[in-house]
């Protein structure tokens, strides 16, 4: 399983699927992307294989320099198009792609639910986008809206989201891996460098707790405060 994003001055899909292929090795049994541009949040996903996804993705107009990619090995729900990530809010203004389990997710979709949201999946995940959704209907940002919403998961993740009307990515971890990879003004996101390695070899480990948010040509690392924190660029020898 693994979850892949890029942002860029261009359109990132061609990008989003190469990085998904590349994690093709981890294992998985349902694939997706999410794209935002100037026209809101575009999905496509399935149960199966990547170019079964891709191939199914003919005619879609899919572009956008804002893109998530995932594989899912399910752990909530049974493989089926409706359980593969990414997955949305009411609204169709949230895209979020995770990995590892939500342990709180039965209390957190409970309350939901009675405040009327309506899911559309079994899995932990789509607590993710309904929370952001809340904190979006509050007033708040995009970027506040993910804090508070991940501020109230319990369990592992890695997750990656993008926002209808706001550019960036947005991703944080917590015991799931996640690493950022930089090239002039394209960002990658990935669960393991070798699915964005063909593009860069400048990485930087993110570390549990980090909030990330990417645009195109610039990444900023806060932590759960907001404060900044500064990581290092890694250069990955080739191969290694
Ligand atoms: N727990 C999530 C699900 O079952 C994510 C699984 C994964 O890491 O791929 O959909």
């Amino acid at each position: 399983c693994g979850i892949t994003a890029c942002v860029a001055d261009g359109d990132v899909v061609d990008t989003v699927l190469t990085g998904l292929k590349n994690l093709e090795y981890r294992g998985y049994d349902s694939a997706g992307v999410a794209t935002l541009n100037g026209e809101g949040v575009r999905v496509h996903k399935r149960e199966g294989g990547i170019d079964e996804m891709v191939a199914d993705a003919d005619g879609l107009d899919l572009g956008g320099q804002f893109g998530l990619g995932h594989t899912r090995w399910s752990t909530h729900g049974a493989p089926t198009d409706e359980n593969a990530h990414p997955h949305t809010d009411c609204t169709g203004t949230v895209a979020v792609v995770h990995n590892g389990i939500i342990e709180n997710y039965a209390d957190l979709r409970a309350e939901l639910s009675a405040a009327g949201h309506l899911f559309t999946s079994e899995t932990d995940t789509e607590v993710v986008p309904h929370l952001i959704e809340d904190g979006l209907a509050a007033g708040l940002d995009a970027e506040a809206a993910f804090r508070r919403a991940i501020d109230r998961l319990e369990g592992s993740y890695a997750i990656a989201v993008v926002v209808d009307g706001t550019d960036a990515v947005f991703a944080t971890r917590r015991g799931s891996p996640l690493v950022l990879g930089v090239d002039g003004d394209r960002r990658f996101l990935a669960s393991d460098v070798p699915s964005f390695l063909e593009f860069t070899s400048r990485v930087v480990y993110l570390e549990d707790g980090d909030v990330v948010r990417l645009t195109p040509g610039d990444h900023e690392i806060t932590d759960a405060d907001g404060d900044p924190i500064s990581r290092q660029i890694d250069t990955v020898e080739w191969g290694s």
